[in-house]
């Protein structure tokens, strides 16, 4: 799968080649491409934002270069286009594993007041929130969406089975996850869990599962599956 950035800040991304994200760039698992919007400026100072028509605070970002930008990557226009921005819907980890199905993604890092609407509209870019806030730029909200979408792509996880059982792959949040040592300032590990019986672990972790869930998170079981 091959993911393009495009940021007017690509040293943000430093975090991305650490860690689990950083060893499948490195194997090939991932092909990430960090691109400087700037790069594509016609402007002879790289100038990439101007004030909005209409007045108001801030800075907005140029339709051309990021027109520009989006063509040169995406030139037999397949890829799947995302901008980060808090107008979109929310995304979460149905999102996330649909996103894993496309070969190619854009994904768009807004930064001041936004984006020149006109860039949305000819490039066909589908807006995508993380929630409901407002950050300074979309490089955090890219970088979580890189992460998330990543899991689901085959290689990039040690072992297949982490995203099935995790949080919200079967509507449920996870169970209590224990390692050694079994006692620790006198709490113990639930002795289901070193009871050796499969069956028993399973029914616990369900149990707990459901649980947790309808403590933290309800909404989660009054979903339509
Ligand atoms: N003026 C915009 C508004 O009210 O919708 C907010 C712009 S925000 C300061 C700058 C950039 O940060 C946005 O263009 C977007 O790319 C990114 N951003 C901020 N909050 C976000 C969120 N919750 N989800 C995704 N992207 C976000």
């Amino acid at each position: 799968m091959k993911i393009d950035i495009l940021t007017l800040f690509p040293e943000m991304f430093a975090p991305i080649y650490s860690s689990m994200i950083g060893r499948a760039i490195k194997s090939g698992a991932i092909n990430v491409n960090i691109v400087d919007i700037r790069a594509f400026s016609k402007d002879k100072h790289s100038k990439c934002d101007d004030t909005p028509y209409g007045g108001g605070a801030g800075m907005v970002m140029m339709a051309q270069p990021i027109i520009d930008a989006t063509r040169a990557l995406d030139s037999d226009n397949t890829a799947k286009k995302i901008y980060l921005s808090p107008r979109g819907k929310v995304f979460n980890q149905t999102l996330a594993k649909e996103y894993s199905a496309f070969d190619h993604l854009i994904l768009l890092c807004g930064h001041y007041e936004g984006v020149d609407e006109r860039a949305l509209e000819l490039c066909a870019y589908e807006e995508l929130s993380i929630g409901d806030y407002i950050l300074t730029g979309g490089e955090l909200p890219a970088m979580i969406v890189l992460d998330s979408v990543s899991r689901f792509v085959p290689g990039v996880l040690g072992s297949a089975e982490s995203c099935i059982t995790e949080s919200f792959s079967d509507g449920l949040l996870e169970y209590p996850q224990y390692t050694k040592p079994a006692e620790i300032e006198g709490k113990a590990v639930p002795e289901v869990l070193i009871s050796g019986h499969h069956a028993n672990i399973e029914k616990w972790r369900k149990e707990k599962a459901l649980e947790i869930t309808l403590k933290n998170r309800p909404d989660l079981l009054n979903k339509d599956k």
